[in-house]
């Protein structure tokens, strides 16, 4: 079993510039199995990720990475 544990999309996050639908397009085509979708400062859209999920069939569990000023976590 093969899982990211932190990938940003452009939905939720500045400082990604691909879609959540292409960058789990690419988790799949390298044989990842969960994404851990973790957006800055907000929680990514669970319809989104119900759909993206389905249509890749690929398990994305959302999550949010806080900005704060020493850094995020
Ligand atoms: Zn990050």
């Amino acid at each position: 079993m093969t899982i990211e544990m932190h990938a940003h999309s452009k939905s939720g996050s500045k400082c990604s510039n691909i879609s959540m639908d292409s960058l789990i397009s690419k988790y799949k085509e390298l044989g990842v199995d969960t994404v851990c979708i973790t957006e800055r400062d907000v929680f990514p859209d669970p319809e989104e990720i119900q759909s993206i999920s389905q249509k890749y069939q690929i398990k994305i569990f959302p999550g949010i990475e806080w900005s704060l000023e020493g850094g995020h976590f």
